[in-house]
């Protein structure tokens, strides 16, 4: 509990409209997209990096854990203020500073919606690739600290490929920069690279600098139909072996497939078994020439659907089977565990495998899509809470299905993080001896550990 007097100094800082601490405002910052919940003891919408120094220098004189937070759209519970505390929220630092033209770079606030600057930089024939499913809700900010990915991160690679240097508040309450604007630079380590996908536990970012990419002329969206999940596995390292590399591969399997067709009925043939949602972009004869390759390659995996979209209308057709996934799972069951491992993507069809296996044993629904091409399974593990033994099933199914990314090559988690959800996990994936050696970078810059405590590394 904050006592009168920090709330007055936080009053002083950022100001009394940008404060709250009503059992309403206490609700709102209290959930991501877990189903976790904690209540913070105020909330505060600091604008720049001067106030949240000045709110971080006070949490270290008096005290309290301060919770950066940005659209609150997380998985992994990386934004909850689990003790209480004060939740910081970037979303009024939400100004795209610049877009640089001739050097293709663009500097934003972290507050800045994901849609806004993609639409923004695209206006001026720019292209910022990076496109999670969150993108008309999630901040550049939260994005930089999760190291968001998306579809297209196959050919263009995920958040942190992106940003070239970054305005960070320290734990302590400094301001530094890390990085800059040039395509090289090799002084001193890379903090840049430490930020990204650091989930708000190292510093506050308060500005970014991005690199941006000429947009593509073109795009082909093609939606494919398999006889098996093997077979469209197959098709994805097929692809690729063949030196394609698409904008996006993403995999949708049966369950998921059922999902979609029983609420949406959009004609997928009965004999499908898997889908694979392909889209190449490039120059225009290119990617013509590229479409037509793909046909050939995947025409003997058990390929019994090939859609190839005419224009944009009918690419935003084929792409709403993949939007309609998320709204379809809740029939399955009402409470869903959505993991996101990751498998070299040559043993995505081993990885589906064991999953099944897992299904089985455990005899609960497992529903699996995601961006096939990286390798990067959501692997959804739908329950229901209420019946008694669900949630203990659920808890060693998810273990089972990390076991199986890791003994595959693979990770726990390509996009998501860790938070508070996959924390109890980390021993699987790190040694104690990596642990360790994150926990002295946490305690270096943060000797308090009063940023977002308490999250990603063991306690
Ligand atoms: C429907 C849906 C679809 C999604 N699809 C994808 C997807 O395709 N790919 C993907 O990668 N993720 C996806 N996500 C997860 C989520 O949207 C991303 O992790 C996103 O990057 C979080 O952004 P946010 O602004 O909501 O951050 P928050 O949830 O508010 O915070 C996330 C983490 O970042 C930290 N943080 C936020 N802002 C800052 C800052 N300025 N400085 C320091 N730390 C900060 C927080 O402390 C927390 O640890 C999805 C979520 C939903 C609900």
């Amino acid at each position: 509990m904050l006592d009168a007097r920090i709330l007055q100094q936080l009053t002083e800082i950022v100001g009394s409209e940008n404060i709250a601490a009503t059992p309403q405002d206490l609700i709102c910052y209290g959930y991501d997209a877990t189903q976790m919940e904690f209540l913070p003891d105020c909330v505060v919408h600091p604008d720049g990096s001067e106030e949240v120094s000045r709110i971080l220098k006070l949490a270290n004189q008096e005290g309290f854990p301060v919770f950066p937070r940005g659209a609150g759209s997380g998985f992994t519970g990386g934004a909850l203020p689990k003790g209480g505390g004060v939740v910081l929220v970037t979303t009024r630092m939400n100004r795209i500073l610049r877009i640089d033209t001739d050097n293709l770079v663009a500097e934003v606030e972290p507050g800045v919606v994901t849609e806004t600057f993609q639409m923004a930089v695209e206006k001026l024939g720019l292209f910022y690739p990076p496109d999670p499913a969150s993108l008309k809700f999630s901040t550049l900010g939260g994005n930089v600290a999760e190291c968001a990915g998306g579809p297209r991160a196959v050919k263009y690679g995920v958040t942190k490929d992106f940003v070239m240097g970054l305005e960070v508040v320290l734990p302590t309450g400094e301001v530094i920069r890390t990085g800059g604007e040039t395509v090289k630079g090799v002084v001193g380590y890379d903090l840049t690279k430490l930020i990204c996908g650091s989930e708000g536990t190292l510093g506050v970012i308060t500005k970014i600098i991005f690199k941006l990419l000429p947009y593509p002329d073109a795009k082909k969206t093609m939606l494919t139909v398999f006889d098996s999940i093997d077979g469209a596995a197959r098709a994805v390292s097929t692809i690729i072996k063949n030196k394609i590399i698409p904008t996006t591969l993403e995999f949708m399997d049966h369950a998921t497939l059922t999902c979609v067709e029983r609420r949406f009925n959009l004609g997928l043939p009965d004999s499908g078994r898997a889908v694979l949602l392909i889209e190449v972009d490039g120059d225009r004869e290119l990617i013509e020439k590229q479409a037509g390759q793909i046909h050939k390659l995947i025409e003997p995996l058990g390929l019994v659907q090939f859609r190839v979209a005419k224009d944009a209308a009918e690419s935003e057709e084929l792409w709403r089977v993949r939007r309609l996934v998320s709204p379809s799972l809740r029939d399955v069951n009402p409470d869903k565990f959505n993991e996101d491992i990751v498998v070299p993507r040559s043993k995505v069809p081993d990885v589906i495998r064991r999953i099944e296996v897992i299904q089985k044993r455990y005899d609960i629904p497992i529903v699996n899509f995601g961006h096939a091409g990286d390798g990067n399974i959501h692997v959804n593990i739908m329950i229901d809470k209420r019946v008694p033994g669900e949630l203990e099933k659920a808890h060693e199914a998810i273990k089972e299905v990390f076991q199986a990314a890791l003994d595959l090559g693979g990770t726990m988690s390509g996009e998501h993080g860790v938070g508070l959800a996959k924390q109890p996990y980390i021993p699987m994936e790190l040694s104690a001896d990596q642990v360790a050696a994150m926990k002295a970078i946490k305690a270096a810059l943060d000797p308090k550990n009063i940023l977002n405590p308490g999250k990603m590394l063991p306690v």
